[in-house]
């Protein structure tokens, strides 16, 4: 038996996600800037694709969502929006995480060597961010608030949706890497008022490279790639129309029968938890009560994260040590340390991340596994 537990790092292209871009890969390959019946055929999918994610935004318009190859291009020219931002309003603090994405993080970094202060909120021990920590950080000079709606290495949901009146009042534009909240937590970019936003195709079960960004009109949004007119003038070069049209159907898909998929995955993740938590020497890297369906993130004490995920594998279990960006470099999570967590705490963590297709068997199988392969770890050590 295997199970892939690790729909946080990337999830299984939809048959829906894959009938949907088969067409724009064979018979239907034209331009969508071409003027002639192949053109307008393959405009009015990617046209369609864009009413769907706005519509489940809650955008009010679709040429807010712009196209983009992957969540990260989404985050970096999110912040690229928020400094270009502050130039004009000569406003030069950004207030994000200390538990982004490496995507959000680079590009402040990258803003602080522009000149930019960048202001990190540091989580409690459970991973939790509130909204008046938040708040209280923002400034006169602030340009742009970068949130994630979701955590992706310990599912925590962070307080992205009781920011934006605040913002608004103030000036200061809210930028919300929704890559792993979208389809799982209530977003509305109106309601919320959220002026930018990202999302990634591959983290819902649409292709990998294809991502897409709100940007609420009214708000400049800089150059990105330079040619032609696509994508409103922003972001030139010929549509990504296969995996565009993969994207619409998966958000489409998505959200039938949305509230259940999720209420399932939350109790296949409840008990995941309570499973692996019953193994001694357990803790969770987490908030029980905020967190969103599907991720699970457990230490064992004593344990290396490394050793237990290369046994796991050997079974034919994929789970994850922190984020799949930061494994393969033997630094400690980020977000753990920001947590408060030991190097060794941390370098004992695993993340499971289940998906919509994942089984009651997945877990028991899952759990075992671990309480296995953990018993065998420590008695290797002695
Ligand atoms: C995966 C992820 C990203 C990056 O998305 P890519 O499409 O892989 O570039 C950004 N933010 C979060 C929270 C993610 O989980």
């Amino acid at each position: 038996m295997s199970v892939y537990a690790d729909n946080a790092a990337t999830t299984a292209v939809s048959k829906r996600a894959l009938e949907a871009a088969l067409p724009f890969l064979t018979q239907e390959f034209g331009n969508p800037s071409s003027p002639h019946a192949w053109g307008r055929r393959a405009a009015a999918a990617v046209l369609a694709a864009r009413q769907t994610i706005a519509e489940r935004l809650g955008a009010k318009r679709a040429n807010e969502v712009y196209f983009t190859s992957c969540g990260s291009e989404a985050d970096t020219w999110a912040v690229a929006a928020g400094t270009a931002y502050g130039r004009r309003t000569d406003r030069r603090h950004i207030v994000t995480t200390a538990i982004e994405h490496h995507a959000v993080l680079g590009a402040c970094k990258n803003a602080e060597e522009q000149g930019f202060e960048v202001t990190y909120i540091r989580p409690d021990s459970s991973g939790m961010i509130t909204a008046e920590q938040v708040i209280a950080a923002l400034r006169e000079d602030t340009c742009l608030l970068s949130i994630m709606a979701a955590n992706n290495e310990t599912g925590v949901i962070l307080p992205y949706d009781k920011l934006g009146a605040e913002c608004r009042e103030k000036g200061i534009l809210l930028h919300v890497d929704a890559v792993q909240g979208f389809g799982h937590l209530p977003i509305n970019v109106a309601e919320q008022q959220i002026d930018l936003l990202s999302v990634s195709g591959h983290k819902l079960n649409a292709p990998k490279g294809i991502g897409a960004l709100y940007c609420r009109s009214g708000v400049f949004l800089p150059k990105l790639i330079f040619g032609g007119e696509q994508e409103r003038g922003r972001r030139a070069g010929t549509e990504n129309v296969p995996a565009i049209a993969a994207l619409g159907a998966a958000v489409e898909e998505l959200f039938e029968q949305n509230e259940e998929k999720n209420a399932r995955l939350s109790l296949l993740r409840d008990r995941l938890r309570e499973g692996l938590l019953g193994i001694e020497g357990a803790s969770l890297n987490g908030c029980k009560d905020r967190s969103l369906p599907g991720i699970v993130n457990v230490s064992f004490e004593g344990v290396e994260g490394e050793s237990l995920l290369l046994l796991l594998d050997m079974q034919g279990i994929a789970a994850s040590s922190g984020s799949a960006c930061a494994s393969g470099s033997s630094e400690p999570s980020h977000v753990l340390r920001a947590m408060g967590r030991t190097n060794e705490q941390a370098a004992a963590s695993v993340r499971f991340s289940l998906g919509f297709s994942n089984t009651e068997e997945d877990v028991a199988e899952l759990i075992a596994a671990c309480r296995s392969c953990v018993e065998r770890l420590r008695s290797l050590r002695g």
